[in-house]
């Protein structure tokens, strides 16, 4: 410090001379006089008051300068509580300038960007750091707290960065002002909410989300079905709902486990999501039910499209677990705004198309029509009363005949299940069947079938009719049952039947697999002197293999296929084809389903032994079927003549006989 002296004045006893510093007045310096000579002497009372005066000014500059060290302690004592508590605090603390270059940060804030020193931060801004988007808000935010001084309070902030990343944080924002009030930068302090904004999202995507296949659910599916609709009446476009579920998925639970059942929906999942388009959402309603949601569609043609894929895409088989599994299904359309306005009332009015595309024989899909609400109501009040229909015994059994098709003679029936409803009348199979199969009730209905077909073999010969193959349906479910084969030879040895009249039509290939066990029963019933029969053959996709290692007896061609002979030449040249195989394989073969002279033709012309279908007879009561086995001819299982019985000549007619 550089000190100058000012002469000052001169007393008798002593000199004050004044000093300064920089200007200022530093304080007084007071010489006795005796070192100083040659001073003009001025009154005493003058120099008093310049004593006091400087004493006074004196005391005041050293109070201040003592002040001055005092702030001084303070600024460096502030300067390393700042200091320390950068260095430590957890959270993410930095100080901009008015430009938001970084000009103090915390060390955690440094690491949380990468770095490892915050002087390397020093001077940086946002951009340079995180993703544009997140830097252009940042910036537009400090602009407007230097412009309002508006602290920004708790503002959450995800943070994108470069390399995809995003973290979140929880913000708070201050404008820095000087002493005088003047705004010269921003310091704000965040905290690091990630894990907890994950965990929330984690619990938002399960509360929104099927924990087994990913895909959204009912509630994410409504939300996106409303936005959806309201996207497609501002478009003016229409909006579609898709709901299906699998035909049949109960007896691959049944019969693989509902492990394999589960991979199963997981991997339907990924398959449809990839035939979809990234604007259209597929969700899990549950179970084996899906809905797709199209935002946008211009006509009618671009729905029956996607339904058309879905159904394709399904077609493929599944390999799972060592099985290789087949599934269809069946699809319900609903259009926004022509059936319903609501995703609740498109959604109903879906799951009833879907309905009635089960109805119409699975694997296709319909379109809405209001005529099916009535049916829909039908099917739940049939679903709520099944559980009651075993208890109260209304189920019955009609009987529809195998003809020969070269004699036209009857060569056995196959008993067929219905329920006669107290109010509602006769109800076929296909409308509580595949309840029965959800409701576990099929084996229970399924033994009861068993025992009523053999009694009722056995009641006809007893009456006179010469002993009849008796055909029955058995279900995968049942089919597995431990004690199935226990089963059959009760239900033999109940009824007095012999083991070779009874025919057992095994379910097709969807519900059967071909393993060892499948034909170690099956060696078990042939033991016994059952026969077995493949129903519903051509529609399973392993078919051929079955055939290879099944011991059977007979296959039946699905009606299907039977259907289009006459009008589709590939149908017809796969009914040829199964024939000349079962010849082959030395297995008869009974054709489904015949209903035209056309057909019987095509079939009898083909060598197909045996036909069934609604040009002979349909499925009849009891009483009607033994009133027809008594007059018509038939072929009795047990040997080659014809009925003793003189009936061939009562054959009436048709529709028994074949045709000419
Ligand atoms: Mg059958």
């Amino acid at each position: 410090m550089k000190f100058k002296f000012n002469a000052g004045i001169a007393t008798r006893t002593a000199v004050v001379l004044f000093a300064f510093t920089c200007g200022a007045l530093l304080g007084v310096l007071v010489v006795p006089v005796g070192y100083l000579r040659g001073f003009r002497p001025v009154s005493i009372s003058a120099v008093s008051l310049c004593i006091s005066a400087a004493g006074l000014i004196a005391v005041a500059r050293i109070g201040v300068w003592l002040i001055g060290l005092a702030e001084n302690k303070q600024h460096r004592l502030d300067r390393d509580l700042l200091d320390t508590f950068l260095e430590h605090i957890p959270d993410n603390v930095f100080f901009k300038d008015p430009k938001s270059r970084f000009v103090r940060v915390s060390r955690s804030f440094a690491r949380y960007i990468g770095l490892e020193d915050p002087a390397q931060v020093i001077h940086k801004t946002d951009a340079e750091v995180f993703s544009r988007e997140h830097a252009s808000q940042a910036r537009a935010d400090e602009e407007q707290l230097l412009r309002t001084a508006e602290p920004i309070v708790d503002q959450e902030e995800k943070e994108t960065w470069p390399d995809g990343r995003e973290t979140w944080v929880l913000t708070t924002k201050v404008a820095m002002k000087d002493r005088g009030g003047r705004i010269i930068g921003t310091m704000g302090i965040a905290h690091n909410i990630t894990d907890r904004k994950q965990a929330e999202l984690k619990v938002r995507h399960m509360a929104l989300h099927d924990p087994l296949t990913g895909l959204p659910n009912r509630a994410l599916l409504e939300d996106r079905l409303a936005q959806a609709i309201a996207q497609a009446g501002r478009n003016r476009k229409r909006a579609a709902v898709l709901m299906f579920d699998l035909d049949r998925f109960k007896s691959i639970n049944d019969s693989f486990g509902h492990h394999i059942g589960d991979r199963l929906l997981e991997s339907m999942a990924v398959r449809l999501k990839e035939c979809l388009r990234k604007s259209d959402t597929i969700a899990r309603m549950g179970g084996d039910e899906f809905v797709i949601a199209i935002p946008t569609i211009s006509t009618t043609e671009e729905v029956e499209l996607i339904a058309t894929k879905v159904l394709t895409t399904l077609a493929e088989p599944f390999e799972i677990g060592g099985h290789r599994l087949q599934v269809s299904a069946s699809i319900g359309i609903c259009l926004h705004s022509q059936d319903g306005e609501t995703p609740e009332l498109l959604l109903q009015y879906a799951d009833a198309a879907m309905y009635e595309a089960k109805r119409r024989g699975r694997n296709c899909y319909c379109f809405f029509s209001p005529a099916f609400t009535e049916a829909t109501q039908r099917q739940q009040k049939l679903e709520s009363e099944l559980v009651h229909a075993c208890a109260r015994n209304e189920f019955v059994l009609h009987y529809q005949p195998f003809v020969d098709s070269k004699s036209g003679c009857v060569t056995g029936v196959e008993s067929l299940v219905r329920w006669e409803h107290p109010e509602l009348g006769l109800i076929p199979p296909s409308e509580f069947m595949p309840e029965l199969e959800e409701l576990d009730l099929i084996v229970e209905v399924g033994t009861w079938v068993l025992k009523k077909a053999c009694h009722q073999a056995v009641e006809w010969q007893l009456s006179g009719i010469p002993p009849i193959r008796m055909a029955v349906n058995i279900s995968a479910k049942q089919f597995y049952q431990e004690d199935f084969v226990d089963q059959v030879s009760s239900a033999l040895a109940g009824t007095g039947l012999k083991p070779e009249l009874l025919e057992l039509e095994l379910a097709d290939s969807k519900t059967l697999d071909d393993s060892e066990l499948t034909v170690t029963i099956m060696e078990r019933l042939k033991r016994i002197g059952v026969k077995l029969s493949l129903d519903d053959f051509g529609t399973g996709w392993s078919s051929l293999s079955y055939l290879k290692r099944f011991p059977l007896d007979r296959i039946k061609i699905d009606p299907s296929f039977v259907r289009d002979i006459g009008t589709d030449a590939a149908a017809g040249a796969v009914v040829k084809n199964i024939l000349a195989l079962g010849r082959d394989l030395g297995i008869d073969c009974v054709a489904e389903g015949v209903e035209t002279i056309k057909q019987s033709h095509f079939l009898t012309r083909q060598a197909c032994s045996e036909m069934q279908g609604f040009l002979f007879s349909p499925p009849l009561p009891a009483a009607a079927m033994t009133k027809l086995l008594c007059e018509v001819p038939f072929e009795s299982e047990t040997g080659t003549e014809r009925s003793s019985r003189p009936i061939a000549s009562s054959v009436p007619t048709p529709p028994l006989q074949i045709p000419s």
